[in-house]
């Protein structure tokens, strides 16, 4: 029996692994629960799968969880970053699900790593903050991360048998192209925040979903997969496919290209991670291609969507500039969604921080914190500003 913690089981990610976890009760036992502000769902999660440990955001959230759940069951409810990090880390649990969204999931997945456990790992902002850490601190504390995302996971179904990296042509990453791929440069000036959050194929947390609109979502993945699999990053292609049912490509020098087909449903990952080494049930049906119809493939527009084009250049100029990306984007899509900056405006403060800003290269996990925090200061007063 596996024991989960789940850092961020009140996001999307977090509730399809519950969804999955549901159709398991004899190979998962939750050991811990986590959210940031929702409460509501937090109690109903822990009323129905009774975790020793909860954690919410504060002291007040705690103490209103603990109120309404003391007459059910009393498990320990922590609070804060400490809490976080304690569920990341406890010895009672086997397996974390790196879930929470943004740069704030670092700390507790380093604590993961650094505990020896086996991640289930979304939260590909601590991978593009901190990956080559990350990677050494794997071998290091013999912890192993499964990727999560539906593309990482789709080049781990395929290579993580496979040890030989030179047989590696190249990846080829499969992005939606999200909601204003057909649109001109002068439509995408007036977009809407409720029309980038309205992604025509995934349903996910809102940061994400901008992410997707954007195209940084993919020029995350190609860090995130260039530290994963080890793979230089020229070797890491990008295609759109709208209909999102491939979920990426290997091709190997022999000629063969690779696969991993499935509908747009992040619990077949999940499931995955979940039962790595083995398959197991994820609720969701294998694709009846008859009514697939065409899977098309395109190659992204990096003049309407910089964005991708920005994680190549951040990739290449060094550790610190993709913090600063992160960071930068993090930052950005905060103001759009707070209605602050128009939506052509997030790669544009992006591109002129990579260009300005020029920290030295982080050598440990403080330095990178000190760095995402002075670019995020930063970044914020460029926007007052503007
Ligand atoms: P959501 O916004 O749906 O969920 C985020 C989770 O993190 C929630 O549980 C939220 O709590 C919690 N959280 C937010 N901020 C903090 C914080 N400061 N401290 C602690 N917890 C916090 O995001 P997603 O589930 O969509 O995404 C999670 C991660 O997975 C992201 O890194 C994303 O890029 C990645 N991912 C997601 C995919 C998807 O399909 N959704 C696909 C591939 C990767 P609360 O809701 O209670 O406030
Ligand atoms: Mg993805």
């Amino acid at each position: 029996m596996r024991s989960l913690s789940i850092l961020g089981s009140t996001g999307s990610i977090g509730c399809n692994t519950l969804n999955v976890v549901r159709l398991h009760p004899d190979k998962f036992n939750i050991f811990a629960l986590s959210s940031y502000t929702n409460t509501d769902l937090l109690l109903d999660q822990a009323i129905e799968f009774r975790p020793s440990v909860i954690v919410t955001k504060d002291e007040i959230s705690a103490k209103k969880i603990y109120e309404l759940i003391k007459n059910t069951y009393i498990p320990e409810i922590l609070y804060g970053i400490s809490g976080y990090r304690a569920i990341a880390s406890a010895d009672e649990a086997t397996d974390i699900v790196a879930a929470i969204s943004g740069s704030a999931g670092l700390i507790p997945t380093m604590d993961a790593i650094t505990h020896g456990k086996r991640i289930l790992l979304a939260n590909k902002e601590a991978m593009v903050m901190a990956g080559p850490l990350m990677i050494d601190l794997c071998s290091k504390f013999n912890a192993k991360l499964i990727p999560v995302d539906s593309e990482h996971n789709a080049i781990f179904q395929i290579i993580h048998t496979n040890s030989d990296n030179n047989a590696i042509n190249k990846i080829i990453l499969t992005a939606s192209g999200g909601p204003f791929r057909d649109f001109s440069k002068d439509q995408l000036l007036n977009v809407t925040v409720e029309e980038a959050l309205n992604h025509p194929n995934w349903v996910m947390g809102k940061k994400i979903t901008i992410d997707s609109a954007t195209m940084m979502n993919k020029g995350l993945e190609v860090i995130e997969a260039a530290y994963l699999f080890d793979i230089p990053i020229a070797k890491i292609d990008v295609l759109i496919h709208p209909q999102s049912i491939i979920h990426s490509f290997v091709e190997f020098h022999d000629g063969s290209l690779i696969s991993q087909l499935g509908y747009p449903d992040m619990r077949i990952p999940i499931s995955y991670a979940l039962g790595f080494p083995d398959r197991i049930k994820s609720g969701i049906e294998g694709i009846r291609l008859e009514e697939a119809k065409d899977l098309t493939f395109e190659r992204p527009d990096n003049n309407l969507f910089p964005c991708l084009d920005l994680a190549y250049q951040a990739f290449s100029l060094g550790m610190a500039s993709t913090i600063i990306l992160n960071a930068v984007n993090e930052v950005a899509v905060e103001a759009f969604l707070k209605k602050i900056i128009p939506f052509t405006e997030i790669p544009n403060l992006i591109d002129s921080a990579l260009q300005s800003w020029a920290p030295r290269n982080p050598s440990s996990i403080e330095d990178i914190l000190d760095i995402d925090s002075e670019i995020r200061t930063k970044a914020m007063s460029l926007i007052s500003k503007s």
